[in-house]
Order: structure tokens, then C-alpha cells, then sequence
């Protein structure tokens, strides 16, 4: 033994209180998110009305992309169709009915696409 000094920095409980509820190890071993690549994907896009205007947005969803790809891709598309739009948590809206041009910007980047909805 060197030294008297016991650094208890964790108790049992601490440690079973961080373990990580998906693969009950702690530090966590889950394997990080990816992003799958375009060539894997099919997005999904639909029109929808939103709000008291009524307005149209286009949405594109069924990405299995991580957060900071989707904000990319959605900051491409907005460029692209040059209107606004939001990244949410799932999903992509971009202003105005632009399935056409989105589609075709997917296709681009090696997505294939399928249009949903009215
Ligand atoms: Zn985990």
C-alpha cells in the first residue's frame, strides 16, 4: 500500500445512477450516431400548409442524418431554392412549394426521393 490517502470519488450509486440507460455501461458505449450516406437514403418530402396564413412548406423528412448534417443540408437547400426555412429535429421545411427543386438538389447529393402526401 502507498500512502494512507483513499480518494473515494465515486460511490456504487453515483456510478449505477450514470450508467447510460441504452447500453448500461458507464462511460457510455453506445456507438456514436452517423449519418447514413445519401447513396443509402431515400428522403421524403411532402407539401404542407402551415400557420393562420396558410402558408405552403415543403417538408423533407425520413433522413437519418446527424444534427449538425441536417442543419448542412438544410442551409444547402435554403441557399439553393433561395427562401427560408427551419431544421427541426427530424425533419427539414424549407418556404414555399419547392418539392421539385429540393428533389432535384437531393438527387444531386446522391439521395433518392419520393414524394408524399398532397
Ligand atoms: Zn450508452
Amino acid at each position: 500500500m502507498r500512502g494512507k490517502k483513499r480518494n473515494v470519488v465515486y460511490s456504487t450509486d453515483s456510478a449505477a445512477a450514470k450508467r447510460c440507460p441504452r447500453c448500461g455501461s458507464y462511460p457510455c458505449r453506445c456507438p456514436k450516431p452517423k449519418s447514413v450516406p445519401p447513396e443509402q437514403q431515400t428522403a421524403a418530402i411532402r407539401r404542407e400548409k402551415k400557420g393562420r396564413g396558410g402558408k405552403t412548406v415543403t417538408v423533407i423528412y425520413d433522413l437519418q442524418l446527424t444534427p449538425d448534417d441536417r442543419k448542412a443540408l438544410g442551409k444547402l437547400l435554403k441557399n439553393k431554392c433561395g427562401t427560408g426555412g427551419a431544421v427541426k429535429e427530424d425533419t427539414i421545411e424549407i418556404q414555399g412549394d419547392q418539392r421539385d427543386k429540393i428533389a432535384e438538389e437531393l438527387q444531386k447529393l446522391g439521395y433518392k426521393t419520393k414524394f408524399t402526401g398532397g
